[in-house]
């Protein structure tokens, strides 16, 4: 049957002349139309699923911007992050924390008690220096209401016996948080965003969702890959506009820290906005940018804080804490070779 088909085929000119058409010639045209019908669908089909879906919005002080091939994967993301926000945001007056910081005292919930915890490890792991009682010191250098200000030695030195984890109790059970002294305030700055990214994560996997990446202000997570290949992430240079460097991930966390973003100038010295719990001032290690890939954006966004306050050498030892991390360190002579 298939044979006696091919055997009658007409000639190109037959096709050309539509008064000659016969059957066959019909049958063909249409297996044409048919075969081109299928191959546009299939383009466009293809087109489709590679497209990605793109939102962001201004949450825990920064942009947050989610990018998937699932619709839903924003909406989901952006209701997470902004549960978190309420419990967490120093600048939210209902969240527990600020509640904290108002009064001193709180029943907390079992999540923020976790959070809490969470510090406290990477507190105890960076020896002191990524303590989230710098409240006070921040707010002492203007960095929460960007009214910046120079503070005199005397005055740090008295704020600093505001600073301190171990100022921190937990107790009954580990329900209530309580200071040592109640003009104490905690700062969530430095893990809050990240935890947030990776509650984020947990909702759109729930949802059965498998790629998509969240940024929230450099506190990324890579879900799954973008169309079989790593999700490509740009480090930004510290002190330019252009990209440093790009990095490839899968189901990874990154996240930055550095003294570009946050910082005033005084007398061409520049203070960044995280600080060393030890002196009270700005951390001045001799880096500008600490990345860190981890499994989870938590861990990411408190070792980069830890080590940007370590600085090279002694942020060695945390390192070695967390064998599974990749730490990218750029220091200031790294800087001034760039820029030459
Ligand atoms: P960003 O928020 O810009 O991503 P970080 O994650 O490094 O940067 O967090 C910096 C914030 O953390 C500061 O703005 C401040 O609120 C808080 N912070 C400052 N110094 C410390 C510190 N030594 N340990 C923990 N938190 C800190
Ligand atoms: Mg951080």
């Amino acid at each position: 049957m298939v044979k006696s088909q091919i055997q009658i085929l007409p000639n190109p000119k037959q096709i050309q002349n539509p008064k000659s058409k016969t059957f066959w010639d019909l049958e063909i045209g249409i297996y044409l139309v048919v075969l081109v019908l299928l191959v546009v669908l299939g383009f466009l089909c293809g087109c489709q699923s590679r497209y990605l879906y793109k939102d962001s919005r201004v949450m825990m002080g920064t942009f947050v911007e989610v990018t998937s091939p699932d619709k839903q994967a924003a909406g989901i993301a952006f209701a997470e992050i902004k549960r978190i926000e309420d419990l967490l945001s120093k600048y939210k007056p209902e969240s527990e924390v600020s509640q904290l910081n108002k009064t001193g005292k709180i029943k907390a919930s079992p999540e923020t008690i976790y959070v809490l915890k969470k510090a406290k490890e990477f507190w105890l792991a960076s020896e002191g220096a990524f303590d989230i009682t710098v409240g006070p010191l921040v707010q002492l250098w203007g960095f929460k209401d960007k009214n910046y200000y120079v503070p005199k030695d005397e005055e740090i030195k008295k704020i600093l016996n505001l600073v301190g984890f171990e100022k921190i109790l937990f107790k009954d059970n580990d329900n209530v948080v309580e200071f040592s002294f109640p003009e104490m305030s905690i700062d969530l700055g430095a893990i809050a965003k990240g935890y947030a990214v990776d509650c984020a994560i947990d909702k759109i996997r729930a949802a059965g969702i498998t790629s998509c990446l969240i940024n929230a202000g450099g506190d990324i997570y890579a879900l799954g890959n973008r169309f079989g290949r790593p999700w490509r992430i740009a480090i930004q240079d510290p002190r330019g506009k252009k990209f440093f460097a790009y990095l490839e991930l899968e189901n990874q966390a990154i996240a930055t820290s550095g003294d570009y973003e946050q910082y005033f100038l005084k007398r061409q010295k520049r203070y960044a906005h995280i600080f060393d719990p030890q002196t009270g001032y700005p951390a001045n290690s001799g880096l500008v940018s600490v990345t860190v890939v981890a499994g989870d954006c938590l861990t990411a966004d408190a070792l980069a804080t830890s080590l940007f306050v370590l600085g090279k050498d002694k942020g060695q030892k945390l390192a070695e804490k967390f064998p599974q991390t990749k730490i990218k360190l750029i220091e200031i002579k790294d800087i001034v070779k760039y820029g030459e």
